[in-house]
C-alpha cells in the first residue's frame, strides 16, 4: 500500500513538474524563499521521554499549584511570589540554560511544552516565567561575559531573582530602533539617561536586573545602539508604579526611568553597537514562547468550554449535544492542533540551528489571533457565566488580547513574514 502511495505521489510530482515547465515564465510565481517544508530533515511528532516528563511535570504543577490560586491572584493583582519560588525549585525558571549555571539544560521544545501547560491554566504566571527566561535571562546567556554569566545566571535560573528586558520606550515600540535612551562613557562609567515603558518583571521584590538598549554613540551616521545590564537598586534607576492592565493582572509591568544612572563600564552586554541586532534576535526566540502561550491559552479555553458544555443543560439536554456548540468545539480543536504544530516546528528549527525567524513570526501571528478567538468562543459557550469572574474563561478572555500586541504586534509579524518571503 505504501509503495502504491509513493508511486502515485511520484507520478503526480512528475505531472506537476511537467506542467510547471510548460507554464510561460512570466506567469510563473517565484517560489517563496525559504520554502518551509524543505528545511527540517525529518518530521517526527513524538516527544522524547525527557520532553514528556517536563510536559507532565508542568501540567501537574499548573493544575495543583497554580489553578487554585489563579482567580485570587488576578482579582487582587498580587504577584505570584510563592509560585515563582516553587517553579524555581522545580528547575522551571531556567529550562533552556546549561546545568552548570543551574539551568535545566533542555531544548526549546521542552521550554515550549512548559509554557503551553502554564498558559493553559494561568497567563500571568506563565508570562512571568516566559519573559524572565526568553527575554530577561537569554541575552545574558547569549552575550554575557564569563563574569556576567557567573554573577547572574545562577540566581536567575534558580528563580531567586527575576530578569527583565528593556526595549520599549515611549517613542520606540514597533519602531524599536528609535531608541532615545542614551548611555555615555564618563570616567570609566556609563551614564544612562532616558525611559522605558511596559517592562515585565521589573518592579517585584525579587527583580534583579534589566537589560536595556541605549544609544552609545554614532557609527556611519547612524545611531550606535548597545545593550547594558542595569541592576535593580542602582542609583538613578527608578521603577514606576505598575500599570492598571486589561489582563495579566498578576504579572508585573512598569515604566522605568534613568537619570544620571551610573554603571560600571563592564556592564556593557555583548559588543558595543550590536545592541539592536541582538535584541531583535531575542525577540525572534521570544516569539516562539509567546506563540506557545497562545496555544496553551486557547487549549485552556477549549478545555473549559468542553467541560462546561457537557455539564450545562438546556432544552432538556447538555448543550454539548447541540450542533452549533459542537461546531465551535470542533473548529477550535483543529485550529489549536495546527497552531501547536507550527509552534513546535519553530522550536525544532531553533534547536536545529536553522533560521526560525519566518516560522516564529508565523506562529506568533496565528496563535495570538487564535487565543483571542478561542477565549471569545469559550465565553460564548458559557453564556452569562462566561461574563462572571469566578469562571476562568472570563480571565482567559482578558488575558488573550495582549498576545496580538506584545513582542511585536500582528502588523509587525506581517512585516517580518512578508520580508522573509522576499517582499
Ligand atoms: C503587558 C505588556 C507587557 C510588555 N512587556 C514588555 C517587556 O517586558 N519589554 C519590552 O521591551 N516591551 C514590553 N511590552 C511592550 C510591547 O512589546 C509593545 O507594546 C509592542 O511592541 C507595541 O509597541 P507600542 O505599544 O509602542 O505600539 P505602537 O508601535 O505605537 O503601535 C500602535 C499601532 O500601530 C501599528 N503600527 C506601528 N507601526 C506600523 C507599521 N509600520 N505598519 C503597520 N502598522 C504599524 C501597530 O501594529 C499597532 O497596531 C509590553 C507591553 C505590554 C502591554
Amino acid at each position: 500500500m505504501l509503495a502504491g502511495f509513493f508511486a502515485a505521489s511520484l507520478a503526480s510530482l512528475a505531472e506537476w513538474n511537467d506542467a510547471k515547465n510548460r507554464t510561460p515564465l512570466r506567469h510563473r510565481a517565484p517560489l517563496p524563499v525559504p520554502f518551509g517544508s524543505n528545511r527540517l530533515s525529518a518530521v517526527n511528532f513524538d516527544l522524547s521521554d525527557e520532553q514528556k516528563l517536563i510536559q507532565s511535570t508542568v501540567r501537574d504543577f499548573a493544575r495543583q499549584e497554580v489553578a487554585p490560586a489563579a482567580e485570587e491572584l488576578d482579582r487582587t493583582k498580587a504577584f505570584p511570589y510563592e509560585i515563582v519560588e516553587k517553579l524555581g525549585g522545580l528547575g522551571l525558571m531556567g529550562i533552556p540554560f546549561p546545568q552548570e549555571y543551574g539551568g535545566g539544560g533542555a531544548d526549546t521544545l521542552s521550554y515550549v511544552l512548559a509554557v503551553e501547560e502554564l498558559a493553559r491554566i494561568d497567563s500571568s504566571v506563565c508570562i512571568t516565567m516566559a519573559a524572565h527566561t526568553s527575554l530577561g535571562t537569554m541575552p545574558i546567556y547569549l552575550w554575557g561575559t564569563d563574569e556576567q554569566k557567573d554573577e547572574w545566571l545562577p540566581v536567575l535560573c534558580s528563580g531567586q531573582k527575576l530578569a527583565s528586558f528593556g526595549l520599549t520606550e515611549p517613542e520606540a515600540g514597533s519602531d524599536a530602533g528609535n531608541v532615545r535612551t542614551t548611555a555615555k562613557l564618563d570616567d570609566g562609567e556609563w551614564v544612562v539617561d532616558g525611559a522605558k515603558q511596559f517592562i515585565t518583571n521589573s518592579g517585584t521584590d525579587i527583580s534583579g536586573c534589566v537589560s536595556i538598549t541605549a544609544v552609545t554613540g554614532q557609527a556611519d551616521g547612524r545611531k550606535e545602539i548597545s545593550n547594558l545590564i542595569v541592576p535593580t537598586g542602582t542609583p538613578g534607576y527608578e521603577v514606576g508604579e505598575p500599570y492598571r492592565k486589561m489582563g495579566w493582572n498578576a504579572s508585573d509591568t512598569r515604566p522605568l526611568s534613568f537619570e544620571g544612572c551610573r554603571l560600571p563600564e563592564a556592564n556593557l552586554l555583548g559588543r558595543r553597537g550590536d545592541g539592536f541586532k541582538n535584541f531583535l534576535h531575542i525577540l525572534d526566540g521570544g516569539r516562539i514562547g509567546v506563540a506557545a502561550m497562545g496555544v496553551g491559552l486557547a487549549q485552556g479555553a477549549l478545555d473549559e468550554a468542553i467541560s462546561y458544555a457537557k455539564e450545562r443543560q438546556a432544552f432538556g439536554k447538555p448543550i454539548s449535544k447541540f450542533q452549533s456548540i459542537q461546531a465551535k468545539i470542533a473548529d477550535l480543536s483543529a485550529q489549536i492542533e495546527a497552531a501547536r504544530l507550527l509552534t513546535w516546528r519553530a522550536a525544532l528549527e531553533k534547536d536545529a540551528g536553522q533560521s526560525f525567524t519566518l516560522t516564529a513570526a508565523q506562529a506568533k501571528l496565528i496563535t495570538g489571533r487564535l487565543a483571542v478567538r478561542a477565549t471569545e468562543e469559550a465565553v460564548q459557550i458559557h453564556g452569562g457565566y462566561g461574563y462572571i469572574e469566578e469562571y476562568p474563561v472570563c480571565r482567559f478572555y482578558r488575558d488573550a488580547k495582549i498576545l496580538t500586541i506584545g513582542e511585536g504586534t500582528d502588523e509587525v509579524q506581517q512585516m517580518v513574514i512578508a520580508r522573509q518571503l522576499g517582499c
